[in-house]
């Protein structure tokens, strides 16, 4: 049994969760006008790539990556990004804006006739790239967040920002255990769309 430290806790009315690690990005702006959140979008993302456990990510999303330190860097330094949340390899869950506001962790994106999916969506980024298994203690903390999140926002979907965004792409990528998910997953009563719906508090694959 693997016990994971800390929970994460309800959505407080501003949006932040109890019991993350607040860390607020500048990078976010207004939802427009009357729009809900229905969707949850699922990310990877490594700094440098396929390397774990730095502050790179955190940088990255406050501006404040060193364009110098890796040749990667250069390419993205400039970039103003954000998601909502972190699952960092140990489990630890960061947020970076709150759930009212829209983060930029989408792009060009479209989701069942609609674009900018940043409008209507949640950004999750699992600390991972696309040729390393994630961890254990990520699936737990993204199960529990996931669960915080359904009780707060009528989610209607669970995707990954390669359905989304599809050619462009690829996170969470082939190591992502969506089966996994599904087998551990106790949500309450949503229903998403394609390709994840949720049914009887379980998350189910098409
Ligand atoms: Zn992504």
């Amino acid at each position: 049994m693997i016990s994971l430290p800390g929970a994460a806790g309800p959505v407080r009315s501003d949006g932040w969760l109890e019991g993350a690690r607040h860390i607020e990005s500048p990078n976010y702006d207004e939802r427009p006008e009357g729009e809900s959140v229905s969707l949850i979008v699922v990310h990877a993302i490594s700094l440098p790539p396929a390397q774990f456990g730095g502050e790179d990510i955190v940088r990255l999303f406050t501006n404040r990556l060193d364009a110098a330190a890796h040749p990667y860097f250069a390419q993205i330094s400039h970039l103003r990004v954000s998601a909502h949340f972190l699952v960092r390899r140990d489990g630890e869950l960061i947020q970076f804006v709150s759930c009212r506001q829209r983060a930029w962790h989408a792009g060009l994106s479209f989701w069942q006739g609609r674009s900018r999916c940043n409008d209507f969506s949640l950004g999750i980024e699992l600390e991972g790239c696309d040729d390393l298994p994630f961890m254990d203690l990520q699936y737990l903390r993204l199960l529990q967040l996931l669960r915080r999140l359904c009780v707060h926002y009528p989610i209607t979907a669970l995707v990954g920002h390669s359905d989304i965004s599809p050619g462009r792409k690829t996170d969470p990528g082939p190591c992502f255990d969506w089966q996994r998910l599904a087998a551990i997953g106790n949500f309450p009563g949503t229903l998403p769309r394609a390709p994840w719906r949720i049914e009887q508090g379980q998350v189910k694959s098409r």
